[in-house]
């Protein structure tokens, strides 16, 4: 865990911290570490292709989503101007993709420490992803107890970094944001947008950032509770 410059711990223990927002996807589950599982296991399947090795052909699928940040339509296209899999494949591909959510498995240390956390902050999570696909991945990781409330782009029709997801979650607990702080992985949506409001944020990164605008940087979300007041 790193206090990011400019910022006093003492300063920020002595915050009136009533709110925790997550983000989900590679904060609270290993979204990728699950996509990667399961595409690998899909092609090994089918371990009679011809062409390209299985690894490589893994490498370039697990590129092409870009961490879940690729739609189908994108991916699709990029499938097949790569020239990866045949139609037939590629549609079967498509159309199993989405159950490797079936792959997202209970973290007790994770889920240990949020049941903590419930005992002295309101927390929710806020999403960006289809609702369906969101709610089976809390189901799966078995975190949903633990969250009042669940703000996802798909249910909302806006998602991160649109300034008014952020607030819908504000409102709902009649908080004000330098009550509340955001802890997520990505700068561009969980970050940069939840400093703008004025919330404190926790940046979720496995590797050095540099400049980072987040209040803190942790390297896993189990170092959460060390920073909180
Ligand atoms: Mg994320």
């Amino acid at each position: 865990m790193k206090w990011n410059a400019g910022l006093q711990p003492a300063t920020t223990r002595s915050i009136d911290m009533k709110l925790l927002l997550f983000d989900l996807d590679n904060t609270l589950i290993d979204r990728n570490g699950a996509f990667e599982y399961w595409v690998r296991r899909w092609l090994k399947k089918r371990s009679h292709l011809p062409g390209r090795p299985m690894q490589e052909l893994g490498d370039r699928l697990i590129m092409i989503d870009n961490g879940g940040h690729t739609d189908r339509i994108a991916f699709c296209r990029d499938v097949c101007v790569q020239q990866l899999l045949d139609r037939p494949l590629r549609t079967l591909f498509l159309k199993e993709m989405h159950t490797f959510t079936d792959s997202i498995l209970p973290d007790q240390t994770i889920n240990m420490m949020l049941r903590k956390l419930t005992q002295r902050f309101s927390m929710a999570i806020v999403s960006n992803g289809s609702q369906k696909m969101q709610r089976k991945k809390i189901y799966k990781a078995g975190i949903g107890p633990y969250f009042q409330h669940c703000f996802l782009s798909g249910e909302l029709g806006y998602a991160k970094p649109d300034l008014r997801i952020f607030k819908k979650a504000l409102a709902a607990y009649g908080c004000s944001p330098h009550q509340a702080m955001m802890i997520g992985d990505n700068l561009k949506t969980d970050i940069v947008p939840a400093r703008r409001l004025g919330m404190k944020t926790v940046l979720l990164s496995r590797t050095p950032v540099m400049n980072s605008p987040a209040d803190f940087t942790i390297e896993s979300i189990t170092q959460l509770e060390s920073i909180l007041p």
